[in-house]
């Protein structure tokens, strides 16, 4: 993932902590490289609690690493709609076809 600001590549990381940084922006997850890092006008999404912009964004969520604090993110990600019901199962019928499998495949 190049950095979201300049489009620089990240290098291949060499021993020790990357001096990249990951943030959140429009809560998305992004990169930022070290010299955009120094800029101030980042436009990255920041905590609401302590104001950090070590966010990281994670199946819906976006976490602080700095105080801990998560929040959602916004209500029309994908997850919300993962989360709604989904066409009806039908166990019986799953089970039938799970032994049949194992027949074809000679699973005991
Ligand atoms: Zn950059
Ligand atoms: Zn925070």
């Amino acid at each position: 993932m190049p950095c979201y600001r300049c489009g620089a590549r990240q290098t291949d990381p060499v021993r020790g902590a990357s001096p990249w940084k990951r943030a959140v922006r429009r809560e998305a997850q992004v990169l930022v490289c070290p010299d955009c890092q120094r800029v101030h006008d980042l436009d990255l999404d920041t905590c609401a609690s302590c104001g950090s912009i070590a966010l990281i964004c994670r199946l819906g969520e976006i976490e602080c690493r700095s105080c801990g604090e998560v929040r959602l993110a916004r209500a029309d990600e994908p997850l919300v709609t993962a989360c709604s019901p989904g066409p009806a199962r039908m166990p019986g019928l799953a089970a039938e076809v799970e032994a049949a499998l194992d027949r074809v495949l000679g699973r005991s």
